[in-house]
């Protein structure tokens, strides 16, 4: 069969010439001739299929620089992109739900009638303990843990300056133990203190001699009255033990999750995946990350558990979950989770804090 005019073509794919002619500036899809003198465009037949999956992609909102990718493969592999960018999609959206939800949430007690000004206007009592260990064959601690009354967090340092790095990520969230914090300020107080962390972190890396390649996770829980806002980056986790139940409540941002996420690798593969240590975000002194945000009710009769991955990538989590479930306070759930990452092998540095809500005392 000959090659179609632009006119023929667009009946054939039910696009119009306009977006034909589109496609083609966009090197989407270049027609098969164009007339040197004219300058009219042919197509061949063949390419009407490659029109049809260009128009369906734009629809999907995919950007012009991955639907040439996807256009270039064999139909397994592009279905495998498109289910991948669709993925994603709703990882963003999914954060940006979390987000939304947080200033609603935020936003409703600001009504001056509801809003308490005070610290810790609704007094709950927060029973903790927090342990960290250099583990069984690295030779620093690279971790560091803070629990307080507002306070709990975790942070696992990594490159030369990394044991600095986690530390000084910590120290910069500290006043907010000390001082407390208003629920109504609450998310204007937390993104200062997430700056601070940052600066202190680039400071440090800074100094180092791979300063992109420094930096630390950061899983923080800071109460404001019943409230419970959790600041979260890198590969660090935090659970709660609810009901019986026991929820991850952070999302890992590695690379392998992100896999995970796209439907390249299954769960299970993921737990041996060669590069599973690789962070897709974390607070370093390169381009800048912005961690997770959310905020959560604290009930009387919670336990909440903030590990490094010395403990999550190392025990199962089936494991993890009877040493939170059955330990009698906070003190013996955090020695008895370090012990069982160092029966495990101890490979890396190891943190934990645990955290029970209760009753105020009367
Ligand atoms: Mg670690």
């Amino acid at each position: 069969m000959g090659l179609l005019t632009i006119g023929a073509f667009a009946r054939a794919s039910r696009l119009s010439r306009k977006a034909l002619r589109l496609y083609d500036e966009l090197g989407l899809l270049a027609p098969a001739r164009v007339d040197p003198v004219t300058g009219y465009r042919y197509y061949a037949p063949e390419q009407v299929e490659r029109a049809r999956l260009v128009a369906w992609l734009r629809r999907l909102g995919m950007p012009l620089a991955r639907i040439r990718q996807v256009c270039d493969l064999p139909a397994p592999e592009a279905a495998r992109e498109v289910r991948a960018y669709w993925a994603r999609v709703e990882a963003d959206t999914a954060a940006r739900r979390d987000l939304a939800a947080f200033l609603v949430d935020h936003l409703s007690r600001k009504e001056p009638a509801v809003s308490p000004t005070e610290p810790d206007s609704t007094p709950l009592t927060i029973r903790y303990a927090a342990l960290s260990d250099t583990g069984l064959v690295r030779d620093g601690n690279q971790d560091a843990v803070h629990a307080g009354d507002r306070l709990l967090a975790v942070a696992d340092g990594f490159g030369s300056g990394g044991a600095r790095a986690g530390a000084a990520a910590i120290d910069a969230l500290k006043s907010l133990d000390a001082d407390g914090v208003p629920v109504g300020d609450l998310l204007d107080v937390l993104e200062d203190a997430v700056e601070r962390a940052r600066r202190a972190v680039r400071d440090v890396a800074g100094a180092a001699p791979a300063p992109r390649e420094t930096g630390t996770t950061l899983t923080a829980m800071v109460r404001a009255g019943s409230r419970l806002a959790l600041v979260h980056i890198g590969d660090s986790r935090a659970y709660l033990l609810r009901d019986g139940g026991f929820f991850r409540i952070t999302h890992d941002h590695t690379l392998v999750q992100e896999m995970v996420d796209e439907g390249r690798i299954s769960p299970e593969e993921a737990v041996s995946h060669p590069q599973r240590t690789l962070l897709a975000r974390a607070l370093t002194g390169g381009p800048e990350h912005s961690p997770d945000l959310r905020l959560h009710d604290a009930r009387p009769g919670d336990r909440y558990l903030l590990c490094s991955d010395g403990l999550s990538a190392v025990v199962p989590e089936d494991e993890v979950r009877r040493v939170v479930a059955e330990a009698g306070d906070p003190e013996h759930a955090v020695r008895e989770l370090v012990a069982l990452a160092n029966r495990s092998g101890g490979p890396d540095n190891v943190s934990c804090v645990v955290a029970d809500v209760r009753e105020p005392r009367r």
